[in-house]
């Protein structure tokens, strides 16, 4: 079996494929890799190929594939029972370890998908506020529920349009989307609609347009704004919780902003440790309106699912280990230096920057700081790159907008071999 084969005959059964667009390499070109196995910081495609793995299946393999000690907690998991549609002690562990470790939330409720858990998240704060629009910024990505499927109107203050075919304008009359980073907009979004607005949702690192970060003065004025008028501010952690630090980016704009704290928070990705799960949270006043307490309905047949729970605590206790996020951050720091010193010695414009586990880099002389900046930098570059690494056997996110991610697998040999292999492939 080879790849373009094994592509080939997916198309007959999939559509495009793939069970996810991103997968189908439609951005970069080419043949999607059908991977094999996995372990450590390596996969192997179908053809027995070896790959430097730095998506870790888009951020939750922050230990590498196949740690022994989830693996064996899934194992265990896997004997007693896959699921049972009954509360479990398994959920609760982990309801209590992600309380210990987020200090801005009172209570979780633990569901399956990214999507749920913001979707979920943003009818909470339609329920507790009363008040129905929500605000979005433009290259921030929260999953794919209808109302989140939105690009910018023509005004700043106007109502988006949706970017899917089957999501009707009325759907979406409520999402506004704002440029990310721009005080000035946001600041006129809520002089015009103040009253109305349920809540703010962010990606306080923004990883869905590679890796641009809410700026501090941004984040502090998005706080005062929802507080003022009566918003909840939502972070969407799902790729940035207990990746970029092990508070999640809540915790890095906790120490810049002096009492700062949002006020739901969306997790996905590396809580579940490469099962399905995910969680949302908050203060338990605005817990307390979900059901069975509470008016606002939210349910899951998978919901807390016992071999994802397992899963994702064996991934959240090993996390933990005292030096494990300095480690990481300092292997991960190590690699965007190295690629940046090779771009210098090519003469590339290479702009990078990461946080703890997740890393961007944009071939363009600075760091975009919202979306239209990220797609002005340089496509055809990244193309290739992406595609000189991929055959020198590495394996980056296939689309300049996503981010990469480095696991505790990632040795320092691996990195130095990333960064020889960037160096050929800047020289191609
Ligand atoms: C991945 C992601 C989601 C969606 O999660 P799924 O599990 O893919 O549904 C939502 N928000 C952010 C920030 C993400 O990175």
């Amino acid at each position: 079996m080879n790849n373009s084969s094994l592509f080939e005959r997916a198309q007959a059964s999939i559509p495009g494929g793939v069970n996810s667009p991103v997968r189908a390499f439609r951005a970069v070109g080419g043949t999607p890799r059908f991977i094999a196995r996995a372990q450590g910081a390596y996969l192997w495609d179908a053809e027995g190929q070896r790959y430097i793995d730095y998506i870790g299946s888009w951020g939750p393999m922050i230990l590498g594939h196949g740690h022994p000690a989830v693996l064996e907690a899934v194992h265990k998991a896997v004997d007693d029972g896959f699921s049972f549609g009954a509360p479990t002690e398994r959920e609760i562990e982990l309801a209590e370890e992600i309380l210990k470790l987020v200090p801005s939330a009172e209570q979780v409720r633990l569901v399956s998908s990214g999507t749920e858990a913001a979707m979920s998240a943003i009818r909470l704060a339609r329920g507790f506020t009363g008040k129905p629009r929500l605000i979005k910024f433009e290259g921030c990505y929260h999953g794919h529920a209808d109302a989140l499927l939105v690009k910018a109107g023509s005004g700043l203050a106007t109502f988006g349009h949706p970017t899917s075919a089957g999501v009707p304008p009325e759907v979406v009359q409520h999402t506004l989307v704002l440029p990310y980073n721009d005080i000035a907009a946001i600041e006129a979004a809520f002089a015009e609609h103040g009253g109305e607005i349920a809540c703010v949702m962010i990606e306080p690192i923004a990883g869905n347009m590679n890796f641009v970060r809410a700026a501090v003065p941004f984040v502090k004025r998005l706080r005062e704004l929802c507080a003022q008028h009566g918003a909840l501010l939502v972070f969407d952690e799902v790729m940035t919780g207990f990746r970029v630090a092990l508070g999640g980016a809540q915790s890095l704009y906790a120490k810049a902003i002096p009492g700062f704290r949002p006020d739901l928070s969306v997790f996905g990705k590396v809580i579940g440790g490469g099962m399905p799960l995910a969680a949302f949270a908050g203060p338990r006043e605005v817990m307390a309106q979900l059901a069975p307490l509470g008016p606002v309905y939210q349910a899951g047949t998978l919901s807390g699912n016992p071999v994802a729970t397992a899963c994702g605590l064996a991934t959240l206790k090993e996390i933990q280990r005292p030096g494990f996020f300095e480690a990481l951050a300092a292997s991960t720091r190590s690699l965007v230096e190295g690629l940046s010193a090779v771009a210098r010695e090519a003469g590339v414009p290479l702009a990078v920057d990461s946080e703890g586990g997740m890393f961007g880099f944009f071939f363009a002389d600075a760091l975009p700081q919202h979306y239209d900046a990220v797609m002005a930098t340089d496509k055809a570059r990244f193309n290739a790159f992406f595609h000189g690494m991929l055959e020198r056997g590495v394996y980056l996110a296939p689309a300049l907008y996503e981010a990469g991610f480095v696991s505790a697998a990632h040795t320092a040999a691996d990195i130095a071999a990333t960064v020889i292999a960037a160096r050929e492939a800047l020289k191609a």
